[in-house]
């Protein structure tokens, strides 16, 4: 044989290994194992995963079977949109973002587009979230952007609008690395560390107090920190707002979906339906002596429910053993009985599927126990502002929430992925200005102004043109005021700036 020959083999063979550990890489079904499987990638294919720059060129050259090439384009087109600048629009800006949820890791995606340095901490090493989030028709259009059906082949089948969260998590993460991010798992953020006033052996800029606190990322110095660690975010300088309600308490269960034909059949009952039908919370009460406000079930990995349960019938149940005032007293653990909790979710799943669902055998959740969570959510939180600007010995440090940490969710409605994605844009565009030199109080000023769109945003009244959208602002909210809170409304203090 000649030696173009053997060199042609050679070639296919290397392609078709190429191929394999991609694909190996795309088909991981946890964290552990994409991450595994991505560190064997780049080290086959001698890949630098931490030149993030060229990353992804490079993974795109090393990986070209007709298979893949669908994902490249996709990526190529968003990639390509002009507000990136080419990967240049935040060269030099380095970026933490604490927590790898579907917030944290859409924000991560867009930095790395932009061209930042992009590391992600996140506290555990699982995604085991079965519990189900409501998309938005936009985000089903921007998953399907970053090549959602590739990473999981049954995203949005046919009209269903919903993901788990862990499924949702392994998909983002995947882009993530493909991108160019940075990604530790099981190290988590304490606090972040002031820039000394010497330059010392370990740096001079902002870093993070993490554990473990060996951990390379402790010696990481950004100039923009974000915080996507859901509800109870750690970054300081944050004032919380408080929205009351009436009592409100909620009840997730997940089941055991085994994708039978006789499950495919059953209708699922959608977030809107509820407040039009109260014909069937009747019947449900005088049937089966349960009382809710309303319940949504979502065919997906699992059948999941999420419903507001009026206190009285879990007393009356058994499942709230005495009756406190104070809601913490009330849905504590001891005083719930967890027997009574199962059948009451049970039933009502039951009643709310009309008998149709052959078997509800809960799913297991993180603790390995029956997937079926109670609890209050009589408040809600929302972040007073979206960032602050801090400085210390000449370094300043932009610091910004999405997800959660930003604006809680309406767990029946599943907001949390939808908003949490805006604000996440959002929030890469201010990195954009910020890195281009505009001035704090300026950036402070449109943040917050867009800011206060957000609440309010639902999937009518945001723009309808999902090709167009970017994380420029004024490409998703048509009425769109950029400057309703002005420079001079903004603080400078002497380390921090925000909205007085
Ligand atoms: P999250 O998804 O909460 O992600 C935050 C991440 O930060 C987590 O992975 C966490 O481990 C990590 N983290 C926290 N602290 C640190 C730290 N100090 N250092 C490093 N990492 C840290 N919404 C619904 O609409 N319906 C539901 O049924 C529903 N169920 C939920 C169940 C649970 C257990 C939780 C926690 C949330 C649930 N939500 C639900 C909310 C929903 O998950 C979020 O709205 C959505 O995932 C977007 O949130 P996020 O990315 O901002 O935050």
């Amino acid at each position: 044989r000649s030696s173009t020959g053997q060199m042609g083999e050679k070639e296919d063979e290397r392609t078709a290994q190429a191929s394999q550990l991609f694909e190996n890489f795309v088909q991981a079904s946890t964290c552990k194992g994409t991450l595994q499987a991505f560190s064997i990638l780049c080290r086959q294919l001698e890949l630098d995963p931490l030149d993030h720059s060229n990353f992804y060129n490079s993974l795109k050259a090393a990986v070209s079977t007709w298979k893949v090439k669908a994902l490249w384009t996709k990526l190529d087109k968003r990639a390509q949109q002009k507000v990136y600048s080419q990967n240049k629009a935040c060269q030099g800006t380095r970026c933490l973002i604490i927590g790898g949820g579907p917030c944290g890791l859409r924000t991560a995606i867009e930095l790395t587009l932009l061209g930042c340095k992009v590391v992600v901490i996140e506290k555990r090493d699982t995604f085991s979230r079965n519990n189900v989030l409501h998309l938005w028709p936009y985000t089903i259009h921007d998953l399907r952007g970053l090549g959602a059906k590739k990473f999981y082949g049954k995203f949005c089948a046919g009209s269903i609008d919903h993901i788990s969260i862990r499924q949702l998590q392994l998909m983002l993460v995947k882009v993530s690395l493909i991108l160019g991010v940075e990604i530790h798992v099981n190290v988590e953020f304490i606090k972040l560390l002031e820039p000394p006033e010497e330059q010392t052996d370990v740096g001079h800029g902002w870093r993070a107090e993490i554990r473990p606190s060996g951990h390379p990322v402790s010696d990481f110095e950004f100039d923009v920190v974000i915080g996507a660690d859901g509800r109870r975010s750690t970054l300081d300088g944050f004032r919380r707002k408080e929205f009351r309600g009436k009592l409100a308490i909620a009840i997730t269960a997940n089941f055991v979906n085994r994708n039978t034909t006789a499950e495919a059949k059953v209708e699922e009952i959608s977030g809107v339906a509820f407040i039009f039908n109260q014909k069937f919370f009747l019947e449900l009460k005088e049937d089966t002596g349960i009382d809710l406000e309303n319940i949504v079930y979502y065919k997906d990995n699992t059948h999941y429910f999420v419903m507001t349960a009026k206190k009285q019938s879990l007393l009356d149940k058994g499942v709230i053993i005495n009756d406190y005032m104070e809601t913490e007293r009330l849905l504590s653990p001891d005083n719930v009985n967890q027997e009574a909790l199962l059948s009451y979710a049970r039933e009502a799943a039951d009643f709310g599927t009309n008998y149709q669902l052959p078997s509800l055998d809960y799913a297991i959740n993180h603790y390995g126990q029956p997937d079926v969570a109670m609890f209050d959510f009589t408040c809600m939180y929302a972040s007073e502002n979206a960032a602050l600007i801090r400085e210390k010995h000449g370094h300043q440090l932009l610091v910004a929430l999405v997800g959660d940490s930003l604006l809680e969710p309406f767990w029946p409605m599943g907001t949390g992925c939808a908003r949490g994605f805006l604000a996440a844009f959002d929030t890469a565009w201010m990195v954009k200005g910020w890195a281009k030199g505009k001035s704090p109080l300026e950036i402070l000023a449109e943040r917050e102004s867009i800011y206060r769109l957000l609440p309010q945003t639902t999937p009518e009244n945001i723009s309808k043109n999902f090709e167009q959208y970017s994380i420029d602002p004024a490409t998703r909210y048509p009425n769109l005021n950029a400057s309703c809170v002005r420079p001079h409304q903004v603080s400078p203090g002497s380390r921090e700036t925000h909205l007085e």
